[in-house]
C-alpha cells in the first residue's frame, strides 16, 4: 500500500458502514462515512473538483484568489484545497455562522469576511452578491458558485457514485441525499443512471425547506426555518436535477437531531447535523419497503463542531428538543 505525500490524496475513498440497532423493517441500512474526509465533510470532494475545473479551464493562474460566499464546509474544503495548491482564498460568510467554523477557515489561511445575514437577495450586503461583486473587481480572481458549477456534481458523479457502487459490490437498491447545493444528488442521479437505473433515489428534507413540496407538486411557496445545517434550501439551485427522485421525506429537527444522537449512542458515529435528517429519511423509506433492500445513505459531515449544541443536553431542552426527563440532572 502506498502512503500518500500530500492530504489532498485523502480525499474520499470513505469507508461505509452497515447500521446496527435502529429499526430497519426488511432492508439493510448502509452509512458512508463521508466525516472521514480530511476537513470533515463530504464537500472536500468538491473543493478539490472545484479548483481543478477551474484550472483546466484557464480560470485561476497561480498566486490568484479564489472567491466564495460560504461559511459551510465547501468553505473548509476550498481552503484546505487553496492551502495545498498556493491559492488564496476569500469567502464572505453571513454574520449568524458558528465561531468555530470561523477559527477553523482562518486557521487554514482563509481571509473570512463577515456580512449581515438578516438580508436578501438584491441588497448590497447579501453575502453572495458580495462575492460576485469582489470577484468582478479584483483581478486574477475567480468566483467558485457552487450553486451554478458543473464540477460539483461532477465530482460526485465520479468519485461518489463510483465508490458506493463498488463498495456495495454493485447491489444497491435505493440512496438517500439530502440537498444544500444538490451537488451530490445530481451527480448520484447521474451515475446510477448509468449503471443501475433501477436504483431509487431518496430525499431527506429539513421541514421548512422547499424541495419536498417542488418534488411532490412542481411548485413551492415561501420557506420556513430550521435548524438543520447544509440542507434545506428555499429555492431550487441551478445546478440541481430532482427529477429522478423516487420518494420524498419532510424530517423535523426534533426527529433529526433525536436520530443523529441514536446514530452515537448505537454505532459510535458522531455525525453532524444533515447526517440526523439523512438517517431519519432513510429509515422511514426502510420501514416502508415490503421486500427485503439494500439502502444506503450519508455521513455528511463530523458531529465535533456541533458538540455545545446538538450533542448538548442543556441546549436540546432549550430549544425544546428533548424531553426534561430526558436530560438528567437538569
Ligand atoms: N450535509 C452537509 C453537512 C453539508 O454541508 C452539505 C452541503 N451544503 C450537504 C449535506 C449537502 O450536499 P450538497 O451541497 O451536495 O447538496
Amino acid at each position: 500500500m502506498s502512503i500518500p505525500r500530500s492530504v489532498l490524496d485523502q480525499i474520499g475513498r470513505t469507508p461505509m458502514l452497515e447500521v446496527q440497532g435502529f429499526d430497519t423493517g426488511p432492508c439493510r441500512l448502509f452509512v458512508k462515512l463521508e466525516n472521514q474526509n480530511p476537513t470533515g465533510s463530504i464537500k472536500d470532494r468538491i473543493g478539490l473538483s472545484l479548483v481543478a475545473a477551474a484550472e483546466r479551464d484557464g480560470l485561476i493562474a497561480p498566486g490568484g484568489t479564489l472567491i466564495e460566499a460560504t461559511a459551510g464546509n465547501t468553505g473548509l474544503g476550498l481552503a484546505l484545497v487553496a492551502a495545498q495548491k498556493g491559492y488564496k482564498l476569500l469567502l464572505v460568510v453571513p454574520d449568524k455562522m458558528a465561531q468555530e467554523k470561523i477559527f477553523h477557515l482562518k486557521a487554514l489561511g482563509a481571509d473570512v469576511r463577515i456580512t449581515r445575514s438578516d438580508v436578501g437577495k438584491g441588497h448590497p450586503e447579501y453575502y453572495q452578491d458580495i462575492a460576485e461583486r469582489l470577484a468582478a473587481e479584483m483581478p486574477n480572481s475567480f468566483y467558485v458558485n457552487q450553486f451554478g458549477n458543473p464540477a460539483n456534481p461532477h465530482a460526485h458523479e465520479t468519485t461518489t457514485g463510483p465508490e458506493i457502487w463498488e463498495q456495495m459490490a454493485g447491489d444497491v437498491d435505493a440512496v438517500v441525499c439530502g440537498v444544500g447545493s444538490g451537488g451530490t444528488i445530481t451527480g448520484l442521479t447521474r451515475y446510477f443512471r448509468q449503471v443501475s437505473p433501477d436504483t431509487r433515489m431518496v430525499l431527506a428534507d429539513p421541514e421548512g425547506s422547499v424541495l419536498v413540496d417542488y418534488v411532490r407538486t412542481g411548485a413551492y411557496g415561501e420557506a420556513g426555518s430550521w435548524l438543520i445545517e447544509g440542507i434545506g434550501e428555499d429555492f431550487i439551485p441551478p445546478i440541481c436535477d430532482l427529477s429522478a427522485v423516487h420518494a420524498a421525506y419532510s424530517i423535523s429537527d426534533a426527529e433529526s437531531l433525536q436520530t443523529a444522537r441514536a446514530l452515537l449512542r448505537k454505532c459510535g458515529v458522531l455525525g453532524g447535523s444533515s447526517t440526523g435528517t439523512l438517517l431519519a429519511g432513510a429509515l422511514r423509506y426502510c420501514r416502508e419497503q415490503t421486500r427485503p433492500q439494500r439502502v444506503v445513505t450519508f455521513v455528511c459531515d463530523s458531529g465535533n463542531k456541533y458538540l455545545s449544541k446538538m450533542y448538548n443536553d442543556f441546549w436540546m431542552f432549550d430549544q425544546g428538543l428533548l424531553g426534561r426527563e430526558q436530560t438528567g440532572n437538569l
